[in-house]
């Protein structure tokens, strides 16, 4: 399986990661990229982008070495009502916006019902694209009513590659408990590198050893084809 497009990656502006926009992008064409999202952590995550980070992404080239670039953020959620860390005005100016859970930015980890409920309504808020590793230890989740959402809302489930290698431990079970649920119902997912680092850019090789062996040929994994990828992106915006 190629996969074409990454749209989870980090640069030095998340704080924790150590790369730049143009390391990213020197490593994603070097790995046959068409498409990187830049996704920096939203200003919630201590370390995080400040606003500013975000409004300024129009100043970013359209196209570095070949490499599609999509300014984007990995939003956080802030409290029990789902709400984000930048404002739909700011969100919508973004080509990519993915959602995750981290400890330290509002909303520290409850029940599995609250969790849940907690990501079902941050996906209901239409700027956002995809939910970032849903199969997160510090965070139980109910899988079936997770991926029941995400078809109604038209949000991509990531698998998210770090979660099967170091950012994660503990978290490969639920992560494979998710895609499993979505494989059943039908549902399409990601998959995403979450790189803190230019050489993971593009990283997908655990993510995609599971995913094949729960049973996602190419055709259900959206990354693997840009055309899918900016479609996908597109129909969100038309709706929001
Ligand atoms: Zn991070
Ligand atoms: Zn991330």
């Amino acid at each position: 399986m190629k996969f074409l497009a990454d749209l989870h990656t980090h640069t030095v502006a998340s704080g924790h990661a150590y790369s730049t926009v143009y390391e990213n992008a020197a490593a994603a064409a070097e790995r046959g990229l068409k498409i990187m999202a830049i996704t920096d952590h939203g200003p919630a995550l201590p370390g995080g982008a400040h606003e500013y980070h975000f409004w300024n992404m129009r100043i970013l080239p359209k196209e570095i070495s070949g490499v599609r670039i999509l300014p984007g953020v990995e939003a956080n959620i802030v409290n029990a009502k789902g709400e984000l860390d930048l404002d739909n005005d700011s969100l919508s100016q973004l080509d990519v916006v993915l959602v995750g859970l981290h400890p330290l930015c509002g909303y520290e980890p409850g029940s599995v019902k609250e969790n849940t409920d907690v990501l079902i309504r941050a996906m209901s808020n239409p700027n956002v694209h995809i939910l970032a590793h849903p199969g997160n230890p510090w965070f139980p989740i109910d899988p079936d009513r997770i991926v029941e959402a995400a078809g109604r809302y038209n949000v991509l489930l990531e698998i998210n590659n770090s979660s099967f290698v170091k950012s994660r431990p503990g978290g490969e079970e639920m992560t494979r408990e998710v895609a499993r649920a979505a494989f059943e119902s039908g549902l399409d997912i990601i998959l995403g590198s979450d790189a803190h680092l230019a050489s993971l850019v593009g990283g997908f090789e655990q993510a995609a050893k599971e995913a094949a062996a729960i049973g996602f040929g190419a055709d259900r994994i959206v990354n693997t084809d840009p055309d899918r990828v900016l479609k996908f992106l597109r129909s969100k915006r038309e709706t929001a």
